[in-house]
């Protein structure tokens, strides 16, 4: 019997229902430590494969970006756009958060027993969260720290706000330079940010394996019991990221960039699917671009200056998250939020997101800054631990659409929209 060919992201969503379904049944038959040991690794090695091709990726795509967009005032108007669109989404998405909270309240009725039980379950990871959190840098510090006083190093340790900052200096700086100077340098790079996109494509064969390995081993640990308790809690953030990606992305697909609703979620599904199973829009990246520029029309240009910069610094799901996480923190420890505090978590949860690495987790470990904002205990922190990563995975698949639409819009205003999406 010949099979038929599936295309690659119907690939992807069979290789993820038919894990999560396998997961399921691990986690009942106790095979978790084969799931850990045979399974996790196909989907470890898929992240490892892609987390490699990011730094070279946003180097070469935010420099020839940066050098092709060639006038500093076309860059200005560019920049500009895509900050603005990044900050505002951001508010948009935490005050959502924050009106279904006080909406639903789903803090307000944990029985005193499941809250005890909660705590001492997380204390142990706590511990080692707040000490972590204990040595960021202040403000002054983390802003000069975007500054890299040795480049090579930025890479080697891949600190990606070093990495932008460089390559949109370098990027800059080369439309600065005489052409006969300039052109070989873009031409190599130009040559790279190919080479890393090709890599892309081979990587993506086999994604529906990784998806799979990674959503068996997420379901085989997953205890329903924790699930059943903080359900209330779990379905207002999931119901709030819902809202937000209707809601905002389409009337921002359709109002701002003027196109077609459907097609830009279709467009950019493989990404978002990336982004579910690995719980990190930087490893997303490269496959953000890839659907941005071949599903959505997005000229290269924007794409590979856009689309890096929005998987290091905006992330409305994790803002999002984090506007929830602390009221229904403050709601557990009985703190009633007056409209100051909850302005203060708009600020900090903004702030909070823009700092937060695309990597799984790190939006909950930035949430002490929210918390330690607004004088709620950080040990609250204990009460969310056991659900964080399911809503990771939700929350980094509408990191990375809002990064899209972000693009899309900017290459509307800009005239430079492909004829509505290619697919
Ligand atoms: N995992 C998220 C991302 O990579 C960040 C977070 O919210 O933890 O976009």
């Amino acid at each position: 019997m010949k099979w038929p060919k599936l295309a690659l992201p119907t690939k992807i969503m069979l290789g993820l229902l038919l894990g999560a379904a396998f997961g399921i049944v691990a986690n009942r038959a106790g095979w978790q430590d084969f799931v850990g040991e045979y399974v996790k690794p196909v989907g470890t090695a898929f992240v490892k494969l892609i987390t490699m091709v990011v730094i070279p990726l946003v180097f070469a795509s935010l420099l020839v970006g940066t050098a092709s967009l060639n006038d500093i005032r076309k860059l200005g108007r560019i920049g500009i756009c895509t900050a603005a669109y990044y900050v505002t989404t951001t508010v948009i998405a935490i005050s959502i958060g924050l009106v279904l909270a006080n909406i639903f309240k789903p803090g307000a009725s944990l029985p005193e027993e499941t809250k005890a039980q909660l705590l001492a379950s997380g204390a142990q990871d706590m511990t080692a969260k707040v000490e972590q959190m204990k040595q960021k840098p202040s403000l002054k510090d983390t802003l000069l720290n975007i500054i890299p006083s040795n480049p090579i190093q930025s890479f080697a340790e891949g600190k990606m706000l070093q990495v932008i900052f460089f390559a949109l200096l370098t990027g800059i700086c080369l439309t600065l330079v005489p052409d006969t100077r300039g052109a070989p340098v873009i031409a190599f790079f130009e040559g790279l940010n190919d080479v890393m996109i090709r890599m892309v494509h081979v990587i993506m064969h086999i994604a529906p394996y990784a998806v799979f390995a990674l959503i068996a081993a997420v379901t085989a640990n997953f205890g329903a019991e924790i699930l059943r308790v903080l359900t209330k809690y779990a379905l207002v953030v999931l119901l709030g990221l819902i809202l937000h990606a209707c809601l905002v992305y389409s009337m921002a697909v359709k109002v701002l960039a003027r196109t077609k609703v459907w097609p830009f979620f279709k467009g950019i599904r493989p990404a978002q699917l990336i982004a579910f199973s690995s719980s990190s829009s930087s490893a997303a990246l490269p496959v953000t671009m890839e659907c941005a520029e071949e599903n959505l029309g997005v000229p290269r240009e924007i794409a590979s200056f856009a689309l890096p910069l929005g998987a290091t610094i905006n992330m409305d799901g994790t803002a999002l998250y984090q506007g929830v996480a602390a009221a229904f923190i403050a709601q557990v420890y009985g703190m009633d939020l007056n409209v100051g505090q909850q302005l203060t978590i708009v600020l900090t949860a903004t702030l909070a997101s823009i700092g937060t690495a695309g990597t799984p987790g790190a939006g909950m470990a930035m949430l002490v800054i929210v918390l330690k904002s607004i004088g709620v205990p950080i040990e609250g922190i204990g009460l969310i631990l056991g659900l964080d990563r399911i809503l990771d995975m939700c929350r980094t698949a509408v990191n990375v659409t809002g990064d899209a639409s972000c693009a899309m819009v900017v290459a509307a205003m800009d005239g430079q929209l492909g004829q509505g999406p290619r697919r």
